[in-house]
Order: structure tokens, then sequence, then C-alpha cells
């Protein structure tokens, strides 16, 4: 596979340790003014400035060939968006990584996100409600991710306004609107003066109509416009998987690890048994420090290094249904911020359709989960419950994801002393 330079944001110049002469193996992403002063990369020089460099990613012979031979300082397991989000960062400090997935790169949850890029407007509400300064500052690191992601990868990720419409049914409805625009405003001020998205505002219900055809406007009060953005994520995660092995790492699809391998005398981990299941060989990986990122499946990975831990990871599906286009604007999305039993339901414009959906829907731990005729059901019922569209039984296609949320993290040492990302130096 062939890709031109990737990724070569001003954070990895800016970064202390991005020094190519720290990797281990041969880097070949440089910083900006080490790209310019280069004799030995040819640099494109773009429009706003930023110089990159031509890559060619390696081949999967080559990289299943530095896996069986060379002795990593890291290795993770699972090739979606955290694992490769760990290979990039650790090659970027100058550590020798490999990462492996089972499957294709971010074939998993992270190819059935909602593509939102989201600092959590309801956290943040939480946060207040509860006066937690915990959750605060999780929604203020992830509103400073999200300008990082909009900045780094303008080219699929976008600002991304969504409409939250405002009905007037019961008397006490009229304060909604100031408690939802005063929120939208304090999500803005959290964000920040440089947040790369524009400020939330109010919109009349005409111009609701207007933008959303398929609203229906008995009641509709206006609408607040707050701001998130939208990423393709499966592209983002490859990105960040291919970014990685520019800057040394050994990464390889299709590799599942089938055991992790202990130090007979200190029973350290020192690596894994994998099984390549394309050409269905065996082969094992050493490694100083194996990270177990699998997520919704990162028990199984646990107990491979102690059948008797508990498990931790407690499955959340998400359902989404495919409508037609129509059901969306091309460039705005819609939340229904408290359905029937508390959930969000959105509406948002993907790929010439219209993904409407919503999160935390009944688990099934299963890398291809589908969607329940209940799930599909509530969507529809809800759709139309909320008198947001007049008519809702044009569905196309449904995708379903499980995303893994820690029940209960001190089952992790209660049984073994070692942490779930799984140490040995
Ligand atoms: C319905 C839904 C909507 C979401 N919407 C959003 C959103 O809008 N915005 C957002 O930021 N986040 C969203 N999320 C959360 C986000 O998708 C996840 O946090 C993220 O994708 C998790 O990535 P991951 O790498 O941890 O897990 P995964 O993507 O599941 O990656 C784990 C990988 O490990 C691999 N693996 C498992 N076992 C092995 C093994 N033995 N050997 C090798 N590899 C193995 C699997 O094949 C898998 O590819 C959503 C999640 C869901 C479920």
């Amino acid at each position: 596979m062939t890709t031109s330079a990737l990724w070569l944001s001003n954070d990895f110049s800016e970064s202390p340790t991005s020094s190519p002469g720290q990797c281990h193996t041969k880097p070949t992403l440089l910083s900006a003014s080490a790209a310019s002063n280069s004799k030995n990369h040819f640099c494109i020089k773009c429009v706003d400035g930023t110089r990159v460099v031509p890559y060619n990613v390696p081949c999967r012979k080559d990289q299943l060939l530095r896996l069986k031979k060379e002795k990593f300082d890291v290795l993770v397991i699972g090739g979606g968006a955290s694992g490769s989000g760990i290979a990039l960062d650790a090659s970027m400090r100058g550590l020798s990584v490999a990462m492996v997935e089972r499957e294709d790169f971010c074939s998993g949850t992270s190819s059935r996100s909602t593509k939102l890029i989201h600092g959590g407007i309801r956290y943040l509400e939480n946060a207040f409600k509860n006066l937690d300064p915990k959750e605060y500052d999780l929604v203020k690191e992830a509103l400073r991710e999200r300008k990082h992601m909009l900045e780094a990868a303008p080219y699929m990720n976008k600002p991304f306004p969504i409409m939250i419409p405002m009905f007037w049914k019961n008397w006490y409805d009229i304060f909604l609107l100031p408690y939802y625009y005063v929120g939208a405003k304090c999500y803005d001020f959290v964000a920040g003066s440089g947040k790369a998205v524009p400020g939330s505002s109010f919109m009349s219900a005409d111009e609701a109509k207007f933008q959303f055809p398929m609203l229906d406007d008995n009641n509709l009060l206006g609408a607040i416009i707050y701001y998130d953005g939208q990423m393709n994520d499966s592209r983002m995660g490859l990105h960040l998987a291919l970014t990685a092995t520019q800057a040394g790492a050994a990464i390889c699809s299709c590799v599942k690890v089938q055991s992790l391998i202990h130090d007979k005398k200190t029973k350290k981990i020192v690596g894994a048994k994998v099984k390549d299941t394309e050409e269905s060989k065996t082969f094992q990986i050493d490694a100083r420090v194996v990270i177990n990122a699998t997520g919704p499946f990162s028990d199984a990975i646990r107990k491979m290094d102690d059948p008797s831990v508990k498990n931790i990871i407690k499955g959340a599906a998400g359902v989404h249904i495919v409508l037609p286009d129509h059901y969306s604007p091309s460039k705005m999305g819609l939340i229904i911020p408290s359905t029937s039993d508390g959930r969000v339901l959105f509406f948002l414009p993907w790929e010439n359709g219209t993904i409407a959906g919503t999160t935390d829907s009944s688990p099934e731990l299963t890398m291809q989960p589908r969607a329940t005729s209940e799930d599909i059901g509530f969507i529809l019922e809800e759709g139309e419950s909320h008198s947001v569209f007049a008519c809702l039984d044009e569905y196309e296609n449904t995708r379903a994801g499980s995303r893994e949320m820690v029940a209960d993290i001190m089952a992790t040492f209660t049984s073994s002393t070692k942490p779930n990302i799984i140490p040995h130096t």
C-alpha cells in the first residue's frame, strides 16, 4: 500500500520526544523544520506552509518479518483507535513498538461510532449538577482533544453544528429553552477562545424548519445550535496506525494473540504467541511491555494472564439505523436530549444518508453486534413521539457496535497486582 505523508502536524514538530534520533528503528517521520533541512527526504511544501514527506507504507511481509525477529519495547494488542493511538504515541517517544490486530484495523468499535468528536455537553451538565470537578476536567480535556483533532486532520474531521429542537408541550417547557441556551454557552466557554468551532446560537422555529424540512413544526419554539466535530472514525484510526509505522512501529492486521508468554523465573509477561490468520501460521512476539488495547474484548486478554481475574468490562452497545439523506440536511445534525427512557436520540448526516440512533442499548459482545428489532422500534417510535419527524418508516440499513465500560476497576487489583495495562520492565 502506498500513501502520501501521513499527519505531519505541528504537534509532532513541537514534541520534545519526536527527535528521529531517539527511535530504535529508522523513522522517516520528520518534524516540519527537520524535513525542510533534510537532504535525504524530498519534501512537499503545502500552501499553508506545512511540509510533508512522501512515505511508502511497508508491506505486510516486511512487517511480519520484523514482528518475528525483533525484540520490542512495547507490544500493543488491538488495532482500534486506542491501540493505534498508543502505538503512535509510544513510537514518537522513541520506543520500539509492535501492534497486532486480529481482524482489520479499526474494524471493531472504532468504525461503528456515531462519528462525533465531542467534549460531552451532557457530561458538562452532570459536572455542574453534581458539582463534580473530575467530570468537568474530563470535558475540558475532551474539548482540548476535539480542537487538536479538528486542526491536525481537517481533511477528515470538521466542525459540526447540532440542533436541539425545542417544543412547547407542557407549560414548563418554556424554561427548557434558556436552560439549554445557557448550557450550550457554558460548553463554548469551557472550550475556550481557540476552540476551532463557532459558538452556539439560537435559531427561530422558521429557520429550524427550513434547515430540517422533515422537522414537525407543531409547537416548535425554536432550536439551540451548538457545535462539536464530525470525524471519519475508521479513516482517522487507520491514519494513526499508518503514521505509527512512519515513526518506526511494526504493525500487522489479521494477527491474533492466542496466549501471553511469561518469563519462567519472574513470571512476568515477556511477549505473546500469535497466529497469522492469513497464512494460518503461529509465531511469538517478544516485548518488554504488553498493552491490552482490545476494548470490549479486554477481559479475554486479562484472563490469558490470570484466568482467575474477575471481568471488569461491562459491554454497552449502541445502535444506528441508516435513513435516506432527506432526513437531515447535509451539514447539520439533530439531537433529542432526552427520550422516554432518558437516552439521547440523534439524526446525523453521514455519507449521503442519515444515521439515526442511540447509545447504551442492549449489550451483545461479539465482533459483529447486530441491532435487535426492539432497538430499531425504539428509534422509530421515539422519533415520532417527540414530534420530530412526521413519518419514520423507511430505514435502509442498521449498524451496531459495543464499547467497553469498565464496571469495576478495583476488581483488576483484587486477585492480581497487575493493572490492565500489563507492564514488565
Ligand atoms: C455505538 C457507539 C457509538 C460511539 N460513538 C462515539 C462518538 O461519536 N465519538 C467518539 O469519540 N466515540 C464514540 N464511541 C466510542 C468509540 O467508538 C470507542 O471508544 C473506540 O472505538 C474504542 O476503540 P478501541 O480501540 O478501544 O476498541 P476497538 O475499536 O473495539 O478495538 C479493539 C480491537 O482489538 C482487537 N482484538 C480483540 N482481541 C484481539 C486479539 N486476541 N488479538 C488481536 N487483536 C484483538 C479487535 O479486533 C478490535 O479491532 C462510540 C461507541 C459505540 C459503541
